[in-house]
């Protein structure tokens, strides 16, 4: 049974991953430096003999004294605050952190994933976004660390794929949602959940009239396990189509918990992208994937695991 090597897996995505594939009876060597990511995450792992943690940064080279099958590339700050706090960091390990992950997979004939965003979008300016838009990305701006070290990893993980013919994907992330997000994470759901809970009042920012796309944590992780068998390398989108602005978000999250909360504006974030929302026809046609689980009820386990977590 081939190993695969995750980094990132003790962050919200990579410990579902992690998950995930011990479930598929696969051995899973976790590396994590734990900046934004926890231990907390991946302990009940821990226990499992096919199951093995390293604390690493990825910035620096990998050495593993082990066949590996999979080298899936998950390591990043991903949150806006994470990013604008943690800048050359963010830079570093979607240059650097790839740069070396590609290096490992060469080294041990391994296939390659990589976790890319939608942030390679920018603030789009078609809508929804197809793998085919080339998207409007501010270089130079708060957002352009974490949306330009993503677009470099794509750039480099295809050089790779063209150059040494390593068996390359690409996942394009939209915003995902679900348990073992950070209470502190700053992203719009445990924001919103936690201020609900806590009746603290709702931080919208701008108006409100930004719009996102939310993506349940257990979708998601099914359209990568399906995309890491396909013979495909061109980026594919993964996210759930349902857009909804950011107000409506934040009343849907007072109702469902019913929260004696009120909501207040804040001033927008520079380069917050008006509007997301996945076209996921690639992904539907080359993976048979759609997303399965409806905000509500993704909401609602979201919430409860808040709950746990206050
Ligand atoms: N947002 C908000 N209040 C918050 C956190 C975020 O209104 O407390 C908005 C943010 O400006 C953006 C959207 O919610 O328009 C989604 O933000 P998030 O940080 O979750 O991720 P993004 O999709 O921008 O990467």
């Amino acid at each position: 049974m081939g190993s695969c090597l995750l980094t990132g897996g003790a962050g919200f995505i990579g410990s579902h991953l992690c998950e995930r594939l011990l479930a598929e009876g696969k051995r899973v060597i976790c590396l994590d430096n734990l900046s934004t990511g926890n231990l907390k995450n991946i302990e009940p792992f821990l226990k499992n003999p096919r199951f093995c943690f390293i604390q690493h940064d990825v910035t620096k080279p990998i050495e593993i004294n082990e066949d590996i099958e999979y080298v899936l590339h998950f390591a990043s700050p991903a949150s806006p605050i994470d990013y604008i706090k943690l800048p050359i960091q963010t830079l570093k390990v979607g240059s650097l952190g790839t740069h070396n992950a590609l290096g490992l997979a060469k080294a041990k004939k391994a296939k390659f994933l990589l976790a890319s965003t939608s942030e390679v979008y920018g603030d789009p300016l078609v809508h929804p976004q197809p793998e085919t838009y080339w998207g409007n990305v501010n270089a130079i701006g708060p957002r352009g660390v974490y949306d330009e070290s993503k677009r470099f990893a794509e750039a480099i993980t295809m050089a790779y794929h063209r150059v040494h013919k390593i068996d390359t994907r690409i996942v394009r992330i939209f915003n995902t949602y679900g348990e073992r997000m950070r209470r502190e994470d700053g992203r719009v759901i445990p924001n919103f959940i936690t201020q609900a809970l806590t009746n603290q009042p709702l931080t919208v920012y701008g108006a409100g009239n930004q719009t996102r796309s939310f993506c349940y944590i257990s979708d998601l992780i099914e359209g990568i396990i399906r995309l890491m068998d396909e013979d495909y390398h061109l980026p594919v989108n993964l996210g759930n189509p349902t857009e909804i602005s950011v107000i409506e978000l934040a009343k849907l999250i007072i109702q469902i918990t019913e929260s004696k909360s009120k909501i207040e504006f804040k001033p927008l974030p520079q380069d917050d992208p008006k509007k997301r929302m996945p076209d996921i026809s690639l992904a539907k046609k080359i993976l048979n994937w759609e997303p399965k689980v409806k905000f509500e009820e993704g909401l609602k386990r979201t919430i409860s695991w808040f709950r746990q977590i206050l």
